[in-house]
Formats: C-alpha cells, structure tokens, sequence
C-alpha cells in the first residue's frame, strides 16, 4: 500500500519537498505520496491530527508552524528540544506524536561531508536569532568550535538566544549596528537571516567580520546568489554557498526517520534547479 507523507505550511506552494522525497523514494523502489497542505494557525492542530487519523505516516512542517508543532508533541528528541521547533512529525509504536528537528543536523551534513569543512577550534559567525539560528546552534556547538559570535539586528533576541545555550558553550551575543573591531573575521559565516527573501543584506557593507579566508553560507536559497553571497565574493571569499544542501539533507534525514532507510543526495543536490520543473 502507497504510504502517505506531507508537508504542512503557509505559504506551502513554493515547497519542494514533494520532489525531493518522491527522489529518495525512487531510491528504494518505494511506492509514496508526498502532498502540500495549505494550513493556518488556527487549524495546524487539527489538519495535522486528520492527517494522522486518515494513515499518514509522517509530516513535515515548514514555516510559520514549527514552533505549533512542537508544543503539540508528546515525545521530542533532543535536537528538536533544543530548537524547541519541530520539522519532521512521526507516531510511534504507542501511537504517541513524536516531533524531531533535522534542520542543524542537514545543514552539518551539507558543511561537512558535502563541503568537507572542519568546524573544530574554528571562529563561528551567524547572524540571525530567530528559529532557523536556535535549530542550528546546538549541532554547530557540537563540533566543538573555538568562538561562536552572534549578531542579530534586534540585540536583545540575540542576548536571549544566548542565554538558552549558556549551559553547553558561551556564545557571544552582539547587536548587528554595533559590532567591535575586537571580533575577528569569522572563519565560518553563517546567514541565518531572512534579509535574503527580501534582497537585502543582513550587515553593514564595510563589516569587518569577513575575509578572503571566510567561508560563508546563507540558509537561503534562490535560482541566483543572493544579496549575502554576492557580498561575500566581492568581499574576496573563495568559498560560499546556498541552503539548498541543507533543504535536501534536512529532507534525506527526515526521509530516513520515517523509512528506516538511508538515502543519496548527491545528484538532487547538483540538480537542484531541475527540481523545480518537475
Ligand atoms: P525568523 O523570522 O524566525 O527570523 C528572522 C531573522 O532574520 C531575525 O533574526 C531577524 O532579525 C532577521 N532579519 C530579517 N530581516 C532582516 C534584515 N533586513 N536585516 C537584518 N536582519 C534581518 O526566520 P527563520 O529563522 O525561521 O528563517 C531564517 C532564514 O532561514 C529564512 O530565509 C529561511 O528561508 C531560511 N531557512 C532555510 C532552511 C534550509 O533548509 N535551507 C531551513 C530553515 C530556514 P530581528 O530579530 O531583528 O527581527
């Protein structure tokens, strides 16, 4: 029998993940529907509750209702604890809702074994202190590097966000119209805001938190580089990169939770564009 996926969200049309599962299910010959559902604040709930009633399987949860989702959980796994946001709903054996977030562990993925970067003893940059910055912040810890500066726009969320993670590593908190010469170029420069959608740059043009040796990575994605890695090359950086290897391994390892079978992410990774005509 077809097993049933879906991912929630709103807006939902712009989701691609209805292709990028359908490719991890050709993978191992697995017969699966993946459908989009437009839901809204007030019914996520409920939509998510039929959708479980009605034999779905698994969900995945986009934005606004991430956070939603994991106030609605019963079983949370420590990633999604941290993130206190879930993107990959699942029951398990006892029927309960279980929440897990693969959003830090897909970006650590794309960074390490696509990127081959090393993150131990390494000056960490992300600018950014809204979800997508708490879902990244524990795996990124976790590699055990030297610094890790936060800069947000609105300081006192980044201050916040800092606070949360005080018993695992001290992240220096910093408002993005006050950043001190004392802070070093990052070595790793993560754009965790969502000033891409807009075009527009996150920082200061003349920001000092940048060299030629930065790498630099926005969690956006769009068909052109966006404003951020734009920025970054004029900025003399070698390396930078999209989200999008992070969307798909987000994706491959939610796949993964529901499946129980590891997936390849290659080929959708370096045919990203196609995806979108399919
Ligand atoms: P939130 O709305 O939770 O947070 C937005 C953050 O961006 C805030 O820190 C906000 O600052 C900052 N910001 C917004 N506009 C500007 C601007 N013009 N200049 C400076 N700072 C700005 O969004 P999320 O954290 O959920 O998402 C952030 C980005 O990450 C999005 O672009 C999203 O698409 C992307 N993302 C990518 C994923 C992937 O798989 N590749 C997965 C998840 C997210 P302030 O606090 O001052 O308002």
């Amino acid at each position: 029998m077809k097993k049933v996926f879906a991912v929630f969200g709103n807006p939902i049309q712009q989701s691609l993940s209805p292709q990028i599962h359908q490719h991890f299910a050709a993978q191992h010959k697995l017969d699966i529907a993946y459908e989009k559902i437009l839901s809204d604040e007030q019914d996520f709930s409920n939509d998510v509750s039929q959708f479980f009633e009605s034999g779905g399987i698994g969900c995945n949860v986009t934005a606004p209702f991430k956070e939603l989702a994991f106030a609605m959980c019963t079983e949370l796994t420590d990633h999604a604890k941290r993130a206190q946001a879930v993107n990959t709903l699942y029951k398990n054996d006892t029927g309960a809702l279980c929440g897990h977030n693969t959003d830090g562990a897909g970006l650590l993925q794309d960074l390490t074994a696509n990127h081959n970067l090393s993150l131990k003893n390494k000056h960490i940059i992300v600018l950014g202190a809204g979800g997508a910055t708490r879902g990244i912040l524990q795996p990124l810890i976790d590699q055990a590097p030297n610094r890790i500066t936060l800069i947000n726009r609105t300081v006192e969320k980044a201050h916040a966000l800092a606070d949360e993670f005080s018993d695992v590593f001290s992240i220096e908190a910093v408002g993005a119209d006050n950043i001190s010469t004392d802070i070093p170029p990052a070595d790793l420069l993560i754009n965790g805001t969502s000033a891409s959608l807009d075009g527009k740059l996150p920082i200061a043009n003349d920001s000092p938190i940048i060299n030629s040796n930065t790498v630099s990575y926005d969690l956006s994605y769009a068909s052109e580089p966006t404003r951020f890695l734009q920025w970054s090359k004029e900025r003399g950086c070698k390396q930078h990169y999209d989200g999008r290897g992070m969307l798909v391994e987000q994706a491959a390892l939610a796949f993964t939770t529901w499946n129980a079978v590891s997936v390849s992410t290659d080929s959708l990774i370096r045919n990203f564009e196609a995806l979108k005509t399919q």
